[in-house]
């Protein structure tokens, strides 16, 4: 089943996206998380490893959608070249369950 969600919150006061998927799940991600892993060419180069960016003070600054398959996110900074699909904004979840799940160290 292709990830899918419902809401998309962006909670300002806590720097943080909030993403209700269709089968009720939600995940919680701070602002710096996501900015960490902007799959852009710029962010990611060209190897096939997704790497994290630390940018601890990156701040979101608006949320677009991208047709009904992504979303963009535009960084204070003025980035917002990274299109995040449904499935990857999934498999980026830093809840408990899925990071167990993922059996990694992030
Ligand atoms: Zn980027
Ligand atoms: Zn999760």
């Amino acid at each position: 089943m292709a990830a899918y969600p419902t809401e998309i919150n962006h909670l300002k006061a806590r720097s943080l996206v909030r993403i209700t998927w269709a089968d009720g799940h939600v995940g919680e991600y701070a602002e710096p998380y996501l900015r960490g892993y902007c799959p852009c060419a710029m962010c990611q180069g060209h190897g096939s490893q997704i790497h994290f960016l630390d940018i601890p003070d990156a701040r979101l600054h608006e949320i677009r959608g991208v047709g009904n398959y992504a979303i963009e996110f535009r960084w204070h900074d003025g980035h917002s070249t990274g299109i995040y699909t449904f499935d990857y904004l999934r498999s980026l979840c830093p809840c408990a369950g899925c990071l167990a799940a993922r059996g990694d160290e992030k």
